[in-house]
């Protein structure tokens, strides 16, 4: 987990009822809705979460990722208009990031199977060998059908750097139909702040230390919205003294090694920021600020309201210029 979450002392008389979590997209999703959480509430957000994972994972054979998987190479498959808006979205993203985000990577993240429990260090023809299969310009989308097709039959998608984001919004739409006042969702370190913090102070998200992986880097204040990480300390193995982290830049086959350790996207629109948190991994500082200018091209990437935090490998915290929450900070300076 990215993330962990101060959340201030909410009702200062009486403690706040604690976060209910499960296990669901391969990590911890923690909800607390305070003193709306009402058992059937509690229930119909985890449905919720359950059942879009039932959509979108790679390990879950039934998917409707798994099936489009399955048939690269052969057919186009129909699929729900989550799932088609969904990968969508992952592959407009590829396209305006120049495939520093790229939904065909499973064939590189299942040769490295950083998540997995026999991850390795492939050899440099199995590398060559699964990135010729990684080029997200052979994914063909039909509009109108809504159906995917791989023309690679050697491709497969892997949806891991969008779909908590997607979760997020789909869920706070819940919260929303359920007039919902207050509610902190985590998955797995996609933090999502729902409402104004009763206590009229702020809200604290503590931006976990990337070099050790525990303890806060630093704490930001902010209103409401979402906080998206991606970092090399989330995932990752060592081999002979190298760190091989989960994202993976698909020109080189190898975990990307650009300058960043963390970095984090704030937005009130989470799928977004998960998209950019991983792209932005990817891209390194100078690129991401490059990449932030090009808002008028691609206004449903770039939210206004977008803001950038990272920690680099030299320890130093940037922001984008428009970066208003308070950050305070430890030995990060
Ligand atoms: P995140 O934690 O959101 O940065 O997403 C990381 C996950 O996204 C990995 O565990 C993979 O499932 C997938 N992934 C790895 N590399 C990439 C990439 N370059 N672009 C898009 N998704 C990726
Ligand atoms: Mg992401």
């Amino acid at each position: 987990m990215s993330f962990f979450l101060i959340v201030s002392v909410f009702l200062t008389a009486c403690k706040p009822p604690p976060s209910q979590k499960i296990l669901a997209m391969g990590t911890f999703c923690s909800i607390n809705l305070f003193h709306d959480g009402r058992p059937e509430l509690y229930k119909r957000l985890f449905d919720r979460i359950i059942q879009l994972e039932n959509k979108f994972s790679v390990n879950i054979p039934a998917s409707e990722i798994s099936r489009v998987n399955e048939s690269a190479g052969k057919s186009a498959v129909k699929v729900s208009d989550e799932t088609f808006f969904v990968t969508k979205a992952a592959l407009d993203a590829a396209y305006a990031t120049d495939g520093a985000f790229n939904p065909l990577i499973l064939p590189l993240t299942r040769l490295w199977n950083v998540s997995g429990l026999n991850p390795k260090v492939p050899t440099e023809a199995e590398i060559f060998e699964a990135k010729s299969h990684c080029d997200y310009r052979t994914i063909i989308l039909n509009e109108n059908e809504r159906s995917i097709f791989l023309q690679d039959e050697k491709s497969a998608m892997d949806l891991g750097g969008i779909t908590k984001g997607f979760v997020c919004d789909e869920l706070r739409k819940i919260l929303v139909e359920e007039n919902v006042k207050n509610a902190v969702l985590n998955l797995g370190g996609n933090v999502f702040i729902f409402g104004k913090n009763p206590e009229k102070k702020d809200w604290q998200v503590a931006i976990r230390d990337p070099f050790s992986g525990e303890g806060a880097a630093l704490v930001v204040f902010l209103e409401e919205g979402s906080v998206v990480t991606s970092g090399d300390y989330e995932r990752f193995f060592e081999k002979d003294g190298e760190v091989f982290h989960h994202i993976i830049h698909w020109k080189t086959g190898y975990p990307s090694r650009g300058d960043l350790k963390s970095v984090s996207i704030l937005s009130q629109k989470s799928m977004v920021a998960d998209i950019l948190s991983t792209a932005f991994f990817v891209m390194g500082w100078d690129e991401s600020l490059k990449f932030l200018e090009n808002r008028e091209k691609y206004p449903s990437l770039i939210p206004d309201d977008v803001q950038v935090l990272a920690i680099t490998k030299d320890k130093k915290v940037l922001t984008s210029k428009n970066f208003h929450v308070k950050i305070t900070k430890n030995e990060f300076r």
